[in-house]
């Protein structure tokens, strides 16, 4: 096992990582001080798969345990699924002294974290993820939230858990689909870190095999990188860069997924957003050339080209537009330094997204 530590002060915590680890769960939480009671919120396929075995060593380990199942997908992001989490707590009598162990995906996770945030004006929560996408990225940071019908992620709340522990073993059993999803997410690091693109351009066939020890050596290395941007930017305030450029491929990558009406996952539209928007940079003059011919060779091997034509391109090229003008658009200046640009033509914008395909 091994242990990253991010450091928040009192809401410090550890990212606890490995393989075939999950029975060591209890103990751990135990001693850092979870509550007893806890709440299992899982969906459910991963309730098919895994759920029992979790349940059991909980419950070996002295823990009390309810457990929360809901349906699949995005669409669970929702204020009324939040609350019908919080019924079932209240049903089950749990008090502000109760725990909410979220078990699956960023959406369980992010669905649950925004629970354990409010319910009695917040209860500990341990994000145990067993996504790709949520093991290297939407677990770790605080950052929980449901979707609005005008936006996604409308409604949030910071939440650090008080534990991330991440078994890859429970990989093993992801769709491909999922695994590509992951990759989404992992890709952006190679351009915030040099080492990061590297071990990519080695090992990404394996990581998209879903090989353990590949998988294991890459979510380590991204856990790295997304502690000291949270310590140092815990709510993504720092202008011109600080947390937020976690968002490379997001400007466009969240546009995507909205109006594909969420049949492209998060993870894919950010395969796509980062193609995107490495056009628009390098269109721009303002990613090193050398570097961006390195970056766009990795996402070169990414075997994800869907069909889009279905998308309002108008629309889309209208809504990428919007958002570089309101947040910035983040920008690939070179492989570690990724910033925010306030500046880029919304013409520029326009002329290279009208012309982008898959
Ligand atoms: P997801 O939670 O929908 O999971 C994808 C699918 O994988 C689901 O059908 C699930 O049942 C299945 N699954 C989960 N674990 C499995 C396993 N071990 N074996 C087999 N199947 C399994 O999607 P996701 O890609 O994990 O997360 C996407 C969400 O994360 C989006 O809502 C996105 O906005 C959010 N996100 C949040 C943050 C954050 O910082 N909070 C960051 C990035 C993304």
């Amino acid at each position: 096992m091994k242990t990253i530590r991010i450091h928040l002060g009192e809401r410090s915590h550890p990212i606890i990582l490995g393989t075939g680890i999950l029975e060591a769960l209890p103990g751990l939480a135990r001693r850092l001080g979870v509550p007893r009671q806890v709440a299992v919120v899982t969906d459910t396929r991963v309730a098919a798969l895994h759920l029992g075995r979790l349940s059991a060593a909980l419950r070996k380990g002295g823990f009390q345990v309810i457990e929360i199942v809901i349906p699949r997908g995005e669409r669970q992001k929702s204020l009324a699924r939040a609350n019908s989490i919080i019924t079932r707590l209240l049903e089950a009598r749990y008090s502000r002294r109760s725990a909410i162990i979220a078990f699956g995906g960023g959406v369980v996770g992010d669905v649950s974290g925004f629970a354990a945030a409010t319910f009695r004006r917040g209860v500990p929560l341990v994000q145990v993820p067993t996504t790709l996408l949520a093991q290297v990225e939407s677990a770790i940071g605080g950052k929980t939230a449901v979707n609005h019908p005008l936006s996604k992620n409308a409604i949030g709340a910071y939440h650090q858990p008080s534990l991330v522990f991440s078994d890859a073993a429970l990989l093993a059993t992801l769709p491909r689909r999922e695994i590509i999803c992951g990759v989404g997410e992992i890709l952006k690091y190679g351009m915030l870190d040099r080492g990061i693109l590297a071990y990519l351009h080695r090992h990404i066939d394996e990581i998209l095999a879903g090989e353990p020890a590949a998988l294991e050596g890459i979510i380590r290395r991204c856990n790295v990188v997304k502690a000291k941007l949270v310590r140092d930017d815990e709510r993504e305030e720092r202008p011109g860069g600080g947390r937020a450029v976690l968002n490379l491929g997001h400007t466009v990558g969240h546009a995507l997924e909205d109006l594909s009406r969420y049949r492209l996952r998060h993870g894919e539209a950010v395969v796509l957003g980062l193609r995107w928007e490495l056009r628009i940079a390098m269109a721009a003059g303002r990613v090193e050339r050398a570097d961006a011919a390195l970056f766009e060779d990795l996402l070169r091997r990414i075997p994800y080209h869907p069909a889009i034509g279905y998308i309002p391109r108008d629309r889309l090229i209208e809504r990428i537009v919007a958002q570089a003008a309101s947040a910035g658009f983040i920008i690939p200046r070179k492989i570690g330094s990724v910033t925010v640009a306030r500046d880029i033509p919304p013409a520029l914008i326009r002329r290279i997204s009208r012309a982008f395909r898959p």
